[in-house]
């Protein structure tokens, strides 16, 4: 687990699962050729990923972006995936005294199952809420999108991340951009999903920003490199293009959730347009 501060804010970049997701969906349009050099496939064309939850104290108030994978799908689904130590960030947690009831705000960038896969456990053979004292923020589009799910998004949208939590009355519908602390700030960046956010946060002259898929990698900063599971990939793009040079000027931490090496990165731009530079911590 990685640490930052920014600002008044304290960063806790949290680890979940290691998985694997075909290497041509992940870079979309760019050819194999030129990906391969950046990524090592295996032999299913899978490349590495990881899942990086993020964890912030603002306002006295403990807040969860994103909520991992979850190992609720079983065997199947774990071999397609290629699905390693799920449920990895609860021991996290635990090394920070945490438990799940302790968490006062999940946000869920959007509800995808390797970004929302812990909203809910499997307890005593029934699927409940994993944090129980928690408000899970998510876009109105985005609860709307997964409860009306089609062929082309129905794999990435679960049931049961999401139903136990709308039972439960648990969800807060977000419309648009919202300050949830101080310094801390939802903002909506469709593409990948139409209802997908991701986090500011900006302290005392400082600025990070949770990209959520957006932008999965540093790797997929390049602005063509947009992935093939993105719903509205011209979407993504001008999202990209409204946000990136204003977060280059302001010299913005970049936290993605899918990076399986730097945790972190700034955005520069060069002869070719537009790249990440790693940060190390
Ligand atoms: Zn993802």
């Amino acid at each position: 687990m990685n640490y930052l501060r920014v600002g008044k804010i304290d960063v806790y970049l949290l680890e979940d699962a290691s998985f694997r997701l075909d290497g041509g969906a992940m870079f979309g349009v760019v050819p194999k050729v030129i990906w391969r050099r950046l990524s090592d496939a295996d032999e299913m064309n899978r490349i590495p990923l990881l899942v990086r939850p993020m964890l912030l104290r603002a306002d006295g108030k403990w807040i969860l972006v994103e909520t991992g994978m979850d190992d609720k799908q079983g065997e199947k689904h774990r071999k397609i995936y290629g699905i390693t130590a799920a449920g990895k960030m609860l021991s996290q947690l635990a090394e920070l005294g945490l438990e799940p009831k302790d968490i006062d705000v999940v946000v869920n960038t959007h509800l995808h199952f390797d970004h929302a896969g812990m909203n809910t456990i499997s307890r005593d053979g029934s699927i409940v809420p994993m944090f129980t004292n928690a408000q899970y923020l998510v876009q109105k589009q985005e609860l709307y999108d997964a409860q009306h799910p089609h062929e082309r998004n129905k794999a990435s949208y679960l049931p049961e991340n999401i139903a136990p939590i709308a039972e439960a009355g648990l969800f807060v519908e977000i419309e648009g951009e919202a300050e949830i602390a101080e310094g801390v700030k939802l903002l909506p960046l469709p593409g990948h999903t139409l209802g997908q956010q991701g986090v500011v946060i900006e302290s005392e002259g400082q600025t990070a920003v949770y990209t959520a898929d957006m932008v999965p990698t540093l790797e997929h900063v390049p602005l063509p490199y947009i992935m093939a599971y993105d719903l509205y990939p011209v979407t993504t793009l001008e999202a990209r293009k409204e946000h990136y040079q204003r977060w280059l000027e302001k010299g913005a931490l970049l936290i993605t959730p899918h990076d399986p090496l730097n945790p972190l990165g700034r955005i520069a731009h060069g002869e070719r347009g537009y790249y990440a530079e790693a940060v190390r911590l």
